[in-house]
């Protein structure tokens, strides 16, 4: 097994593609492609490479520092079969929705040894890739990460990236196939993703599912704010963390107790299976911004004391006359639903815990976008399909959940 050079694949061409794809090209030893298949990315991305340099613009304490240019040029493409013969390392930086154009894409390109990497991989990731993979799931190392390693955005398409912020730490998860990775699996990531956050590999795959924040916090958060809303258009986007009530803190935390339940229950009845990733929410936000938590007392303190969260506000769409309403087709529900809260809420439901915040939050979110994924409380909507929910792959017990058994 070898690290000196990897071949990696990254697939997407938005804010985290491009942050990957950039830190990674700085290391002499990493080859870099890029594979979009989003509209026209792939010509637009290789034109301005041929223009440009390629710049990392890091942030600090909100100030721009010098950009650094990536030590060499990196290809764009759209074809799998350019991109992914060979390679060592795929990683999926993209939105949930868009994983199952890409694993069909590259799947008839895989070798045995492959890594396949999702960047956040989001709760079902894995069911996905089993579903999608089948067979040749055996030839690969499968990871799913916890979120994004950085904050970041694109600053100019093709040319520069900014780094607004750096994780200290970033928690994920492999699946092990049959066929040896080509490469150590840990130490390829780190290289790929640059010296910070320092990713840590823990437990079962089902752990990266179950530690879903986007899902806790976005869903749940939403629904407080906006339940019993008039529809009076308010004067301006309404802060998101840093002013929510005691009381919708305690209903974000039972959220969080409900998923602990989830793995608590899968735990004692298969004993060995560690899903130690799966921590509070208050825990999560004290591991991966331990300095950025002004009073550490409780959760409700905490959201209240979080710099990064400070000014963060609800999504929202502006009306004619210069006011707002809140933008149901945000990802805090589009994407933090179907790839998120109903995926959480199909393993209860297959586990056998009651989970009745998720289900209160469920059914307002599902009639907010128009969507149908549970019916009576259960998960068998006409959506479902549209879902990540293990439902949708016919998952229909613990060891199905965990991979020990395939779905027949
Ligand atoms: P992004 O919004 O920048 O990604 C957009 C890209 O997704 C597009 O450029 C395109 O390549 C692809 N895409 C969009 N719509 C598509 C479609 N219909 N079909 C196929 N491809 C499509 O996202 P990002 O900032 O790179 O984030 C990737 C993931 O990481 C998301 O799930 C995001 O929620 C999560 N995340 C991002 C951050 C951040 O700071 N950017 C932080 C934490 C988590």
């Amino acid at each position: 097994m070898s690290n000196n050079n990897i071949k990696l694949v990254v697939c997407g061409g938005g804010g985290g593609s491009h942050a990957m794809a950039g830190i990674a090209a700085c290391d002499p030893g990493i080859e870099v492609r890029v594979l979009t298949l989003f509209e026209d990315e792939a010509e637009r991305f290789t034109n301005e490479l041929k223009k440009h340099d390629f710049s990392l613009l890091y942030h600090h304490q909100g100030k721009e520092e010098e950009p650094v240019t990536t030590c060499k040029k990196f290809m764009v493409t759209k074809k799998p079969e350019e991109a992914v013969p060979g390679c060592d390392v795929i990683a999926l930086v993209l939105p949930a929705f868009a994983h199952q154009m890409y694993l069909k894409a590259v799947m008839p390109f895989l070798e045995p040894g492959m890594i396949i990497a999702g960047l956040p991989g989001q709760p079902g990731f894995e069911f996905e890739v089993r579903a999608i993979l089948k067979e040749k799931i055996k030839l690969c190392t499968i990871g799913s990460f916890e979120s994004l390693p950085w904050v970041c955005r694109v600053k100019e398409f093709g040319k520069s990236v900014d780094i607004l912020g750096l994780k200290e730490t970033m928690h994920g998860a492999l699946q092990v196939g049959e066929s040896p990775p080509k490469v150590d699996p840990l130490l390829a990531l780190q290289r790929c993703v640059g010296k910070s956050p320092k990713l840590v590999i823990e437990g079962h795959i089902l752990g990266s599912t179950l530690m879903a924040p986007n899902a806790i916090l976005h869903p749940p958060i939403t629904y407080l704010k906006w339940k019993d809303w008039d529809g009076k258009p308010v004067d301006e986007p309404p802060i998101f963390y840093s002013n929510l009530s005691k009381e919708s803190a305690e209903f974000v935390e039972e959220v969080s107790r409900e998923i602990l339940k989830i793995a608590k229950k899968i735990e004692e009845e298969h004993p060995g299976v560690d899903l130690s990733a799966a921590q509070s929410i208050y825990d999560y936000y004290c591991r991966i911004l331990p300095d950025e938590i002004g009073d550490k007392t409780n959760f409700y303190t905490l959201l209240h004391s979080l710099e990064p969260h400070k000014n963060l506000r609800h999504p929202m769409k502006k009306t004619d006359d210069e006011k707002y309403i809140p933008d149901v087709k945000s990802r805090y529900l589009m994407e933090d639903v179907p790839d998120g809260l109903v995926v959480l809420y199909g393993i209860a439901e297959i586990v056998g815990v009651k989970a009745p915040k998720m289900l209160e939050v469920l059914s307002w979110a599902q009639n907010m976008i128009g969507k149908e994924y549970l019916v009576d409380g259960k998960m068998c909507g006409r959506d479902l399909a549209s879902t990540r929910a293990p439902q949708r792959f016919g998952i229909s017990n613990i060891a199905q959940i965990l991979g020990e058994e395939l779905v027949m």
